[in-house]
């Protein structure tokens, strides 16, 4: 099969997930076209990335670095624009044909709805797109043909292991049959993994920021600490999957060599397994349905005599429980949970609260803000601001 080459805009180039998107591509310019590039205030980075790539555009978030980015890439013949608008209007340029959503939390909203508006495939990384507006987000994407593939390793994994799987449609129905009875999805356990509340009471950013086995935003880190992220990857998954809660099970493996595992109604399972790093995850979505040849390191067997598996300790780790039953709950219920979560990360990086203060918090706010069944763009826009302001208050 033929594939013409992806022409990808990246927002939110200078992180993690974007920078490693760059590797992806620069080992595979047959593949891929780099188009738009994004970055909050990391000038410098976003410069070097775009005299490298040669995007169309490059839009930096912050407006005060506009004229900096501007003088180093109009001699490049790059157009340069500024702030949050900007990136929803640039996600829409025609020469575009996958997105990769690589801001991280709700500030990746608008721009990955603006991205599905204009019928661009959505390569995405950042999952609180799916928790705030899951219903909205999928609902839009249907409407507009447009395909989601997952980044996140463990979705990746899930997403992987369903290759092939749909093919067996039920002609009386007309319809598609989904084959999954549920999934489980892996957790590496965190830096934390084992410990109780006394330990936990003391922990500073600098171990929380630790990952034992990937490297990722500060953010996400914190979220691997709490195990909020897995919570967050359970309401990604139900959306992405069409699953139910008691269709997802998480099961701390510590070696994070199986990404997750899909367990289909004759009772198989595949899983999708490998040395943990996210390029793979990357690759698989933005190349989608072509698997590239990678340099990848490769998994031994001899190295890993035992994969391990626990259940996780939600009486410790109460962030994992408070995403299920926000994702339960429904409606506004998980946006208050995100906006909650990243105000309480920020005050516990700024050394405002403690390390448990953070499900305190959270917990505080989805008890106080105010509950929409069936919310709308606005309401949740509205939601987040006023959780915020909520979830502030109880960081004093
Ligand atoms: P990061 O903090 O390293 O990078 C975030 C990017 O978003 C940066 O380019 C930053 O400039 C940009 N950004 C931040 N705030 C912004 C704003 N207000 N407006 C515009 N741009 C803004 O984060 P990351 O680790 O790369 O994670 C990105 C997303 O991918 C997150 O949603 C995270 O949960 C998800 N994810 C990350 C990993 C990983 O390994 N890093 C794995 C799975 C999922
Ligand atoms: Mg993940």
């Amino acid at each position: 099969m033929k594939i013409e080459k992806k022409h990808i805009a990246i927002l939110g180039s200078t992180g993690s997930i974007g920078t490693q998107a760059l590797e992806v591509i620069k080992a595979n310019p047959e593949s891929f076209v780099v188009e738009v590039l994004t970055g909050n205030s990391n000038a410098d980075l976003l410069i070097q990335q775009a005299i490298e790539f040669k995007p169309n555009a490059v839009v930096i978030a912050d407006e005060s670095k506009y004229q900096k980015v501007k003088a180093a890439l109009d001699p490049q013949d790059i157009k340069v624009f500024a702030g949050n608008k900007a990136i929803e209007q640039v996600v829409q340029m025609d020469s575009i044909n996958i997105v990769l959503a690589a801001i991280v939390g709700y500030a990746g909203l608008a721009s990955t709805i603006s991205a599905i508006k204009a019928k661009k495939n959505i390569a995405l990384a950042n999952k609180e797109t799916l928790v705030v507006a899951g219903e909205l987000v999928t609902a839009l994407a249907k409407e507009n043909g447009v395909n989601i593939y997952p980044v996140d390793s463990e979705h990746s994994a899930i997403f992987q292991c369903l290759a092939g799987e749909f093919t067996t449609a039920n002609p009386s129905s007309g319809g598609w049959e989904n084959p999954i009875e549920k999934i489980y999805l892996t957790a590496s356990g965190g830096p934390f993994r084992g410990k109780d509340k006394n330990f936990l009471a003391s922990v500073k950013k600098e171990q929380a920021l630790k990952h034992p086995n990937w490297d990722m935003g500060a953010k996400i880190t914190i979220d691997s600490a709490t195990l909020m992220n897995k919570g967050l990857e359970v309401i990604e998954a139900k959306w992405l999957f069409s699953l139910k809660a008691e269709q997802i099970e998480v099961i701390v493996h510590p070696q994070s060599i199986i990404h997750s595992i899909v367990q289909f109604k004759d009772g198989s399972m595949k899983a999708q397994m490998g040395l943990p790093d996210m390029k793979l995850p990357i690759q698989y979505a933005l190349a989608y349905p072509k698997r590239i040849a990678s340099t990848f390191e490769r998994f031994n067997f001899v190295d890993y005599p035992a994969l391990t598996f626990e259940k996780p300790d939600t009486n410790t780790f109460r962030c994992l429980s408070l995403a299920y039953e926000a994702m339960k709950k429904g409606g506004n219920a998980p946006c208050i949970l995100n906006a909650a979560n990243e105000v309480a990360v920020q005050a516990f990086l700024t050394d405002k609260i403690s390390f448990l203060k953070i499900a305190d918090v959270i917990e505080g706010t989805l008890t106080k803000a105010p509950f929409i069944s069936r919310p709308s763009y606005d309401n949740y826009v509205a939601s987040d601001k006023e959780t915020r302001a909520l979830a502030l208050g109880l960081c004093k």
